[in-house]
């Protein structure tokens, strides 16, 4: 299930709630060959890699590439996955 912004919101108004697990995740930052910067993420939940434009991940942040995952990375090095109850 994929998290949503709202869902994120939601968790960081009421963290009581736990709606969303929430962990730091890791970045490499580099440079394409046209000199834009590129922002490697490292999914702290599925171990993917994602990858995004810094201006891009600056103006509304990044979701995990991997659909079975889709946790949200947020601005502040912290991702969030909506947390499912089955
Ligand atoms: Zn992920």
């Amino acid at each position: 299930m994929k998290t949503t912004y709202t869902d994120m919101c939601n968790h960081l108004r009421n963290p009581e709630l736990k709606l969303c697990e929430v962990n730091e995740y890791t970045v490499r930052q580099g440079f394409s060959e046209h000199g834009s910067s590129w922002i490697h993420i490292g999914c702290p939940f599925c171990k993917e890699q994602s990858m995004t434009t810094a201006w891009s991940f600056a103006g509304s942040g990044k979701r995990c590439e991997n659909s079975n995952c889709g946790a949200i990375f947020g601005l502040s090095g912290v991702a969030y996955k909506k947390v499912v109850n089955e």
